[in-house]
């Protein structure tokens, strides 16, 4: 192992492994196949980078991503790793070069689409080729009920037969007990050493909220948290990408399609666009961001309802890949749940994969109606237990207010009855307020029991009933018939009044905090965010200057890192997260140059706390307590309590801390000195002898200040 720990320092930076990626190179170092499930963003391609490098030979790579190839590629040769890839984009010359360098030996590792290494030419190859190891990326692209299946990993176990005694990984960061089963068979991998880490993305906060005026909704959300952050945007159709991106742009945002109907070069720009600059918003259908290895994806959205949990997961999963807070963000509404119940049941599927389909809508659907914390139940999907709420998602921080919804239900369900199971929601909702409609005048239903007797509720709110009803299969929806609503067999005991039915209160907006924003702002100082800004530029211009995207150079985290610490030196930059060799060789010089533009201010080099020292960076710019206070959210006592430790400190003096004329300066202390206030500490008598004139923060800042210059 003491070679990986040496490749792991100094060609990548980092200083230990994460997860279980030492166990997993370990045991391709001694030649065990292994299958790995990871979750986005824990270090996945590590896995198989180490242990080809330590091995003898090249490590073959098979990715169905052939449009990131390139990428892939790059980033590894910024790291001084010899790297190539085969694809069908290359011309025949770049091929034959490529072959030609396996075949000396000159290759660490080699990317392939797996289409190509199934031709004979590409196994001849091999088979004059020393292979250290096989990895197989998106390894659930194996399984033929996901989303991702590719007919040729069906094909992948050839490889153990052809080469027996070249350890192989899987990889995938996404398959519940079904897949990992299924990949494990057809892959061959019945000796390999399961690694299954915990799904969990701890820095995701998960949101789901109902889809009224759900583009508002979204605009507001990206307004509030990410105004100028890169996302994603995931809607169902092609044509709803096309207009929510223009929608965006003409709020001043930098958003762009993505779908399979664009051609493929504009497709390839905005990909590119969305790697290569900062800030952009792709607005995608499921066809875009498979491998997509972007780590500051600030916040993954969803206008529409995915179709399973395992497409929610990994959808969501390309938020926040660097570990900084992300957001997941989903509205759905009673439409969405009426088109894809209409969509798995139409199709040509066979009725096995429609049953399939229709469970894993089910689950997707449960999530969303979800009353208690969502963390838990997306887990305990993947069969994860979480022991305690996560309080990272809405449900925990604004849990939603319940009602019983039973006698609403059982007006709803009865409508649907005695209309006699023909009419879709929006014709029962106008029954239910007795609505003056002909149509329902023509079709006598303003004669039943129940026209007008829902009138308590409106339309909006008898949608958010009628979709809860939907989703917990108390009504089913008839593809033949328009989208006329059933009965099931489930809402006897409801109707009966054998059972309640508890139903979620639809969420007001104006509740929804500015929680995320505000921890988000806690990861960087004030005082080091112009020098984080100067870094990011840099990273840019250096960035644009090779045509690759800027997080190959250095990550947000480890620019934050820099910012912080200030490295002077090169042997000092060696201890940044995320600095390898390779980089400090390259670029070392350069982001040196520019953190020394930027001196800690004396007053802040210090060592209190970062709260404390984002008080003082606040005063030093002028501010008084009010001021600060407003500005970061924070009570006025609190920036007192903060001046009063950095005058106790000895980097204030109280005189320059606080609003006061020599006059009022000079009651204080009097008074001070007069209680004897410096030895019992006891602000309350100073506060009533002084006839409570003064504000118990300003007295606490002159307190430490007589007590550290007696
Ligand atoms: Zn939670």
């Amino acid at each position: 192992m003491q070679p990986a720990y040496q490749i792991l320092k100094t060609t990548f930076g980092y200083n230990e492994f994460r997860h279980n990626q030492a166990d997993i190179i370990q045991s391709l170092l001694d030649g065990q196949d292994a299958f790995t499930l990871m979750p986005t963003g824990g270090g996945k391609s590590l896995c198989y980078q180490i242990p080809a490098l330590v091995r003898d030979g090249v490590g073959v790579v098979i990715s169905p991503l052939i449009a990131l190839m390139q990428d892939q590629v790059n980033a590894l040769r910024q790291l001084g790793i010899q790297t190539a890839f085969l694809n069908s984009t290359l011309d025949q010359a770049s091929q034959q070069q490529i072959e030609q360098s396996l075949l000396d030996g000159a290759l660490d590792l080699i990317y392939i689409a797996p289409e190509r290494l199934m031709t004979e030419r590409m196994l001849s190859l091999l088979d004059q080729t020393r292979v250290a190891l096989f990895a197989i990326d998106e390894a659930h692209c194996v399984s033929q009920w996901g989303h991702d299946f590719r007919k040729e990993y069906q094909q992948l176990s050839i490889l153990h037969e052809r080469y027996p005694n070249v350890p192989r990984i899987a990889l995938t960061a996404t398959a519940d007990r079904r897949t990992r089963a299924e990949i494990i068979t057809q892959l061959n991998l019945q000796q390999a050493t399961v690694f299954l880490n915990s799904f969990d993305r701890p820095n995701i906060h998960y949101a789901v909220s109902e889809g009224q005026n759900a583009k508002e909704q979204l605009w507001r959300f990206i307004q509030r948290e990410h105004p100028q952050d890169a996302g994603i945007i995931y809607c169902l159709s092609r044509k709803k990408t096309e207009s929510i991106a223009r929608w965006l742009a003409g709020k001043g945002r930098l958003a762009l399609p993505y779908h399979a109907g664009l051609p493929s070069e504009v497709r390839q720009r905005h990909q590119e666009r969305f790697l290569r600059e900062e800030g952009v918003i792709i607005v995608a259908t499921i066809a875009f961001g498979m491998g997509i290895d972007k780590p500051d994806v600030r916040f993954v959205a969803h206008l529409n309802l995915p179709k399973s949990i395992e497409a929610y997961y990994q959808e969501t999963g390309r938020a926040g890949r660097d570990g900084e807070p992300a957001n997941a963000w989903m509205a759905y509404g009673l439409q969405d749940v009426i088109t894809l119940r209409q969509m798995m049941q139409e199709g040509d599927a066979n009725e096995q994969f429609k049953r399939i389909a229709l469970q894993k809508l089910e689950a997707m659907l449960g999530l969303c109606e979800l009353i208690s914390c969502r963390r838990q139940a997306l887990l305990a999907y993947f069969d994860e237990t979480l022991a305690a709420p996560c309080g990272n998602c809405d449900n925990c921080t604004r849990p939603p207010q319940t009602w019983d919804g039973s006698v609403a239900a059982q007006k709803a369900l009865s409508t649907v009855y005695r209309t006699n199971q023909r009419f879709g929601v929006n014709y029962i909702i106008d029954v239910l307020v007795g609505k003056d409609d002909e149509r329902i005048r023509k079709n006598r239903h303003d004669q039943i029991s129940t026209y007008g007797i829902g009138d308590e509720h409106t339309g909006v709110e008898w949608r958010s009933i009628f979709r809860q009803l939907i989703a917990q299969g108390y009504l089913s929806v008839d593809v033949d018939g328009y989208g006329a609503l059933k009965l099931t067999e489930k809402c006897r005991p409801l109707l009966r009044g054998e059972q309640r039915l508890e139903l979620r209160k639809m969420a007001r907006p104006e509740k929804i905090k500015k929680e995320k924003r505000a921890q988000k702002q806690q990861e960087l100082r004030t005082i080091d965010t112009p020098l984080f800004e100067a870094l990011r530029a840099l990273r840019l211009s250096l960035a644009q200057e090779q045509g690759v995207p800027p997080y190959v150079i250095f990550h947000d985290t480890t620019l934050a890192e820099m910012a912080r610490t200030r490295p002077a030196t090169p042997d000092a930059m060696r201890y940044i997260s995320g600095v390898g060799e390779q980089k400090l060789k390259h670029y070392g010089r350069q982001f040196l140059q520019e953190i020394a533009k930027y001196p800690l201010p004396e007053l802040l080099d210090n060592h209190l706390s970062d709260t404390i020292n984002e008080t003082l960076a606040l005063h030093q710019q002028g501010k008084d307590a009010e001021a600060i206070a407003q500005q970061r959210g924070l009570k006025p006592a609190t920036i007192y309590v903060h001046l009063a430790e950095a005058v106790a400190a000895g980097c204030l003096s109280a005189r320059d801390a606080l609003p006061l004329d020599d006059a009022q300066y000079a009651e204080i202390v009097n008074a001070i000195e007069l209680l004897g206030t410096e030895e019992d500490g006891s602000l309350k008598s100073l506060y009533e002898a002084l006839d409570e004139q003064y504000d118990y923060g300003v007295l606490r800042c002159l307190l430490a200040g007589c007590q550290i210059n007696p």
